[in-house]
């Protein structure tokens, strides 16, 4: 068996979105589970759909996930340039060896014939490919309009009547019939290849034993099976991954969806949540694990069990697995992670004790990392009393028990849970109040919010000093 050599190969023409991670971890999970290499291909051959910043971005954010590559643009290997816009001379000869062996010819047909016969081919409900007229020009004619400098292609010449069989490491056994394959634009126009030469040709010379990419390249298989044979290369084993399908099972947009990678990390998801969920996003282990860190998946991760059937993008999901990880990780991780989100609010976190105080309450309510900054307000900030609450925390009741509360923790040395709950029971019980009347004024006046962590919680969070003076500066002088 060949060593185990796969790659991501994605286009510049955008951002890194959930489909195009899906397949750069599967990659990644299989290389790292079969001992073999991660290599990185940009196929920028469409220099009309390139997006400025793409590459870097892509890779940028999969670092940032804890996906690294072993070869790559910027990080070498043997079979370098890993850039297609610079290996175009080995696309052009391998075209040219295609012309000569009387498996590809020159096309010159021009958009608005191919798209006369395309609707001339939908008009008759016929399966729309190019219809050869080229293929019968004769090597006079072809080598006078080259000669003139007209516009033209190369086309693969697909053979005729030939069945293509191959096995599908998730699907098993395909069989595809040739006349439902187009003879395929191998050289452009412009004289940049199409993916299917490019990436046949580099797939063979990167040595790449595996193809793992999405299942809307199924149906070119037999394209490349064609091109390899030609060639007579050895082919790799092919792997398609599963369509992403939203929650009503359509195909997952990047239209309709929010879908790009770096906006669900700036949304608060945490990396090993989106990890995480996205590793399952396809594929599941024997026994339907569902928490897995990115090393444990590296061990647990198998092609064979990667489903045939369409993965539905489940956010609900998504952020039970965030709210999992938020309560779960080590807290310094998540103070870590948090800190962005608590200098935009303006919030001073300098004491970091106060903080991890903060945070281990705060988390246990949560799901994404800026809801904990939000519930993190009463604690930073002096929160604005609505009216009906000032009344209520200026009524005698309140106030009484507001300063009967102040004394009483002023009188203390030092304040553990359960003395506190005591304390709470015996003023109660003293100044013959119901609970709720006891407990309402009182995280009015320490958090400004009838709602909040329990009395020892928000007290031990708050620390005295500051406990005292948020209850003093509610007493009203009588
Ligand atoms: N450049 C192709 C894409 O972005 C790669 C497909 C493949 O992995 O072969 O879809």
């Amino acid at each position: 068996m060949n060593p185990v050599r796969v790659r991501f190969a994605p286009s510049p023409t955008g951002y890194l979105h959930i489909g195009g991670l899906r397949t750069a971890l599967y990659d990644f999970l299989f290389a790292r589970s079969q001992g073999g290499k991660f290599i990185l291909r940009i196929e920028d051959t469409d220099q009309s759909r390139e997006v400025e910043g793409a590459v870097e971005n892509l890779i940028s954010s999969l670092h940032q996930l804890g996906i690294d590559f072993d070869e790559g643009p910027g990080l070498g290997g043997p079979f370098e340039p890993y850039i297609q816009s610079q290996r175009l001379q080995l696309y052009r000869q391998h075209a040219q060896q295609l012309l000569d062996s009387g498996n590809a010819y020159h096309c010159f047909c021009t958009p608005e014939t191919l798209g006369e016969m395309r609707e001339q081919q939908q008009a008759r409900g016929e399966f729309v490919k190019y219809d050869r007229r080229c293929l019968s020009l004769s090597p006079q004619d072809v080598a006078q309009r080259l000669q003139a400098g007209e516009k033209h292609v190369i086309r693969l010449k697909m053979p005729d009547n030939r069945r293509f069989v191959f096995q599908d490491i998730i699907r098993g056994q395909v069989e595809m019939e040739a006349s439902q394959s187009d003879d395929q634009v191998l050289i452009k126009s412009d004289g940049f290849p199409t993916y299917h030469l490019a990436a046949t040709v580099d797939d063979h010379y990167m040595q790449i034993s595996h193809v793992i990419r999405g299942e809307e390249w199924l149906s070119s298989t037999p394209k490349h099976l064609w091109l390899y044979e030609c060639f007579g290369w050895e082919t790799p084993l092919w792997v398609h991954l599963p369509l992403i399908l939203n929650a009503d099972r359509s195909k997952l947009s990047k239209r309709m969806n929010d879908v790009s990678v770096q906006s669900y990390l700036a949304k608060g998801y945490l990396k090993e949540a989106l990890v995480n969920f996205v590793a399952l996003l396809g594929w599941h282990s024997a026994d339907d694990r569902e928490l897995y860190s990115l090393s444990e998946l590296s061990e647990a991760f198998g092609l064979e069990r990667v489903n045939k059937a369409g993965a539905v993008f489940d956010l609900t999901k998504l952020d039970w697995m965030n709210g999992y990880y938020l309560r779960n990780l080590p807290l310094e991780t998540i103070a870590e992670r948090s800190k962005v989100y608590f200098a935009e609010m303006g919030f001073d976190t300098s004491d970091s004790e106060k903080l991890m105080r903060v945070l281990a309450a705060a988390r246990e309510r949560c799901t994404l990392l800026p809801e904990l900054v939000e519930y993190s307000r009463m604690f930073y900030a002096q929160n604005q009393l609505a009216d009906a609450e000032e009344a209520m925390l200026n009524n005698d009741i309140s106030q009484k028990v507001i300063r009967w509360f102040s004394d009483a923790l002023s009188a203390l040395s030092d304040w553990p849970a359960e003395t506190l709950n005591n304390l709470a029971k015996s003023g109660i019980s003293e100044l013959q109040v119901k609970a709720k009347d006891f407990y309402t004024p009182l995280r009015l006046a320490l958090i400004g919010q009838a709602h909040g962590p329990d009395l020892p919680t928000t007290l031990a969070i708050l620390g005295r000093e500051e406990s005292l003076r948020r209850l003093g500066a509610s007493i009203k002088p009588q």
